[in-house]
């Protein structure tokens, strides 16, 4: 219990933010653990020559643990960008230093690829900075390889020693490039994640009306010509509207208005038949759509429903009210097109608003 304490608080003192909102968390936990893994690696390194041989090398190992300590600390003081900078500077005398010294063979140059993918996935948008640091890592490797050839190293170590920095040098490197890969691959995995919720929201947000709920008038178009090209079936279709509103707002206020569109969607969704496409077509102004639904078989749906709201009451503040609706009906006939059909409801509404309103015109 008390090492997983132990542990956690190690974590979190490496993914301490910077601060800069500018930066990139990721790059900063990146920077420290890559750094962290230069001090282990350079210790052990230094451990090995001076217990195998007692070799020049040493003493520069040291030196470079404490170049690594004092560029983990400045990652707690200084920009994350500085102390990326400082780790490349320290990893590249490195790797010149240890190949000028032991030669090719130990396998150091690799470190070169871990820098190249670090300043890749590092969030900075200076694309020419990062293809020129591209081809400068590569002429070096390239330089590295071709003195090697030419030079031998400083120092000959024995094949076991030689194997053994091999092995060192295979570990650090495989581990520093897949903890990269890692922080960075689940960054990405959870911006992707997120952009998807969004995408998702955004897209309900299109279809739908934000006071009522209900479905808009550009969703209601899409689904309505989807279902007139569906195979044949029977549908129905409603308009409706809220008789008197304007009085409504203007005796009781806009906000009771709006409270009153909000209880009408909720009874539509509640009592209407579970398929029945509910949307709001305008202000006061609703669309229903019956799927398999005949004439008749809406008309009755829609009796229930134009009792049931004329049965709410509403609190208007210094009294109550309640309110009707008026419904224009039709059945499709399978040949008109979505535009007519719409006429069509909407001329009967008419004829049920001239004709006294609170009533059912089919
Ligand atoms: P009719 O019976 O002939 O339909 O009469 P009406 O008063 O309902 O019709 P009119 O077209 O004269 O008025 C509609 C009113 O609906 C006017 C407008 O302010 C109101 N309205 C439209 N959208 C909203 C809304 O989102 N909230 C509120 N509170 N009122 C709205
Ligand atoms: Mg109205
Ligand atoms: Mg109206």
């Amino acid at each position: 219990m008390k090492e997983t304490n132990v542990l956690h608080k190690i974590y979190q003192y490496i993914c301490k933010d910077t601060g800069d909102r500018n930066e990139s968390a990721k790059l900063i936990v990146v920077v420290r653990l890559l750094i962290l893994t230069m001090i282990v690696y350079s210790l052990v390194n230094g451990g090995l020559l001076l217990f195998f041989s007692n070799i020049s090398g040493t003493e520069i190992c040291l030196i470079s643990t404490a170049l690594f300590v004092a560029t983990f600390i400045l990652s707690y003081y200084r920009g994350t960008f500085i102390s990326f900078c400082i780790l490349n500077v320290s990893v590249l005398v490195w790797i010149v230093f240890n190949i000028v010294m032991f030669g090719w063979n130990i396998g150091v140059q690799h470190f070169i690829i871990v820098l190249l993918i670090s300043c890749f996935f590092a969030k900075y948008r200076h694309e020419a900075a990062k293809v020129s640091y591209a081809l400068a890592l590569c002429v070096l490797r390239l330089y590295l390889f071709f003195y090697c050839r030419i030079n031998d190293p400083k120092v000959i170590l024995s094949a076991e020693l030689n194997n053994t920095l091999q092995l060192i040098n295979t570990v650090a490197i495989f581990w520093s490039l897949s903890m990269i890969a890692y922080i960075f691959s689940t960054d990405t995995q959870a911006l992707e994640g997120k952009l998807i919720e969004y995408n998702e929201q955004l897209k309900a947000q299109a279809n739908i009306d934000p006071l009522t709920g209900l479905y808009n008038r550009r969703r209601t178009v899409e689904y309505l010509d989807n279902l007139l090209k569906a195979p044949a079936q029977q549908i129905s279709l409603c308009i409706c509207d809220i008789d008197f509103f304007k009085r409504v707002n203007d005796t009781y206020g806009h906000d009771v208005g709006d409270l009153v569109l909000k209880k009408i969607a909720e009874t539509f969704r509640k009592t209407l038949p579970a398929n029945t496409f509910v949307a709001r077509w305008g202000g006061e102004e609703f669309l229903l759509i019956f799927p398999k639904f005949n004439g008749d078989e809406a008309y009755a749906a829609l009796e229930a429903l134009r009792q049931k709201i004329k049965a709410i009451v509403f609190d208007g503040g210094s009294e109550t009210f309640s309110v009707s609706l008026t419904f224009g009906l039709v059945e499709y006939d399978f040949q008109s097109d979505l535009n007519a059909l719409i006429k069509q409801a909407d001329e009967k509404l008419y004829i049920g608003k001239e004709s006294g309103r609170d009533r059912i015109i089919f």
